[in-house]
């Protein structure tokens, strides 16, 4: 059965290029009803973080992106975090080195740029040059005697690696593009290069779904694979799929250090997970020629990885938002309010916890969840409702308020004192009529009575606005606004 992982380094925040590969693999095994792995892979102590693992697990149990093994679940082969996992490392390694799969090299950093340079300039491979393969026990005793220190090196095969990658094909890499490489460092810590396929083959993953910058280390970790099959550590190589760059402004790659690329951004204005993903899956993916809205169950049920496309996607935030604001419009009611609520409370509510009303929210929330496009621009649509004064916002009252306005907002607070209160229709026509009697339309008529009550020139639909605001307070707000 389908094994896939998902193994993000805890370092820095989560990011959009993360969650997209954590996505494409949590839609593929929930497709094929396989197993999604989660595997912090935090054997870089100097940069991984415990706030950063944190993160990550509560990202995406924010996204709905759940797991069958790791952190916090368990699983099979538990421990999940390579932190904990530094014998099984030890113990392969030894087993490479047993087998010939991997040799000690006494290189020091100057001699291999040395010979790196002289490569170079005499327009050859510049890669390792397989100086240390087949040292003799007087050349490993001499080195030792002069109290070098070795790493551990692969040794890569002599023949050209070819693989049929899931989203580009066959692929082809060349021995002179892929020399032997470090696994272990000179003060016995094993690299990446070493633990992610240790730890793939001995998860059984089946395939590996993961960005194009991996790329590269494909052609060497095939090869360890081969060597770890021969050992009888692996039973077969996983397939690979490496998923497409994401492009961000200025077609450049979106870097995890882009501001638009943190997943806590999205978070933190009320983008609904649902909206997220539904976006990022189409970075790289498309659902149908003409359909870009979509729920995460109808994702998986056409996922694909073969639809996969291999050119760059473009990452594109007015998109991003236009169909977060569908599913907002998707939700019931009632969960939309729900949705809202952080919004409405402190930290990002402007007024005092007793000066919220639940009556009040939950009329005027049907008619803020068809104008959202992200759930934090609720603060600023409702608090006219919850605030003792409007906002004072200078520009809205500098552009509805013209010559004329006092007239017309006296003569709209006696229409609207004596319309009746409880239909919409009725405060229309009340302010219709004001507007008539100076010669405005509607349009004209509505701005300066919309900046005296709510303090700003766009917001929800005016006559169920002041309907919910109650009579009392709507005429105050005029007078105020006369003052
Ligand atoms: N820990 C690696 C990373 O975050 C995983 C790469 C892979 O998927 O193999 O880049």
């Amino acid at each position: 059965s389908i094994r896939v992982r998902f193994c993000p380094s805890p370092t820095g925040n989560p990011h959009v290029g993360l969650v997209r590969t954590a996505l494409f693999n949590w839609a593929f095994a929930r497709h094929h009803g396989g197993t999604m792995v989660f595997r912090i892979e935090d054997t870089d102590a100097a940069r991984d973080s415990e706030e950063s693992y944190r993160q990550l697990l509560d990202s995406l149990r924010w996204l709905g992106l759940d797991w069958d093994e790791g952190p916090e679940v368990g699983g099979p082969h538990a421990p999940y975090r390579q932190s904990q996992r530094m014998d099984v490392y030890r113990e392969v390694a030894g087993k490479l080195l047993d087998g010939g799969h991997a040799y000690h090299c006494y290189c020091t950093t100057e001699e291999l740029d040395e010979r790196r340079e002289a490569a170079r300039a005499a327009g050859k491979p510049s890669g390792y040059d397989g100086h240390c393969r087949e040292l003799t026990a007087e050349q490993v005793a001499a080195y030792e005697a002069e109290g070098r220190s070795a790493i551990v090196r692969f040794r890569m095969p002599d023949e050209p690696i070819t693989f049929r990658d899931l989203v580009r094909g066959e692929l082809t890499f060349t021995p002179d593009n892929v020399p032997d490489y470090g696994i272990v460092r000179a003060n016995g810590a094993p690299l990446y290069t070493l633990v992610n396929p240790v730890d793939d083959a001995l998860m059984e993953i089946t395939h590996v779904l993961r960005g194009e910058d991996l790329l590269s280390s494909t052609p060497r970790q095939i090869a360890l694979y081969k060597a770890l099959i021969e050992l009888g550590v692996a039973k077969t190589v996983p397939e690979f799929g490496h998923l497409p760059y994401v492009m961000g402004e200025g077609n450049k790659k979106l870097s995890k250090r882009d501001p638009q690329a943190s997943l806590n951004i999205y978070r933190e204005r009320g983008f609904l997970p649902e909206g997220l993903l539904n976006y990022l899956s189409l970075l790289g993916w498309s659902f149908s020629a003409d359909q870009d809205v979509f729920t995460v169950p109808q994702m998986v049920e056409r996922f694909d990885i073969a639809d996969v496309n291999a050119n760059p996607a473009r990452f594109d935030l007015k998109k991003a938002e236009s169909i977060n604001a569908d599913h907002i419009r998707m939700l019931d009611v009632k969960t939309f309010a729900a949705a809202c609520e952080p919004w409405l409370r402190a930290p990002h509510a402007p007024w005092a916890p007793e000066d919220f009303d639940q009556a009040a929210w939950e009329a005027i929330a049907p008619h803020a969840q068809t104008r959202l496009t992200v759930l934090s621009d609720i603060t600023a649509n409702v608090d006219f409702l919850f605030l003792a004064q409007p906002v004072e916002d200078e520009a809205s009252w500098q552009k509805a308020m013209k010559e004329g306005s006092d007239a017309l907002l006296r003569t709209a607070r006696a229409t609207l004192e004596a319309a009746d209160w409880t239909s919409p229709e009725s405060l229309k026509d009340a302010v219709l009529a004001a507007g008539e009697q100076h010669g405005l339309k509607l349009g004209k008529a509505q701005a300066p009575v919309r900046v005296a009550v709510t303090g700003r020139t766009v917001g929800l639909p005016l006559f169920e606005s002041l309907e919910i605001l109650g009579k009392e307070r709507t005429l105050a707000r005029i007078d105020a606004a006369l003052a």
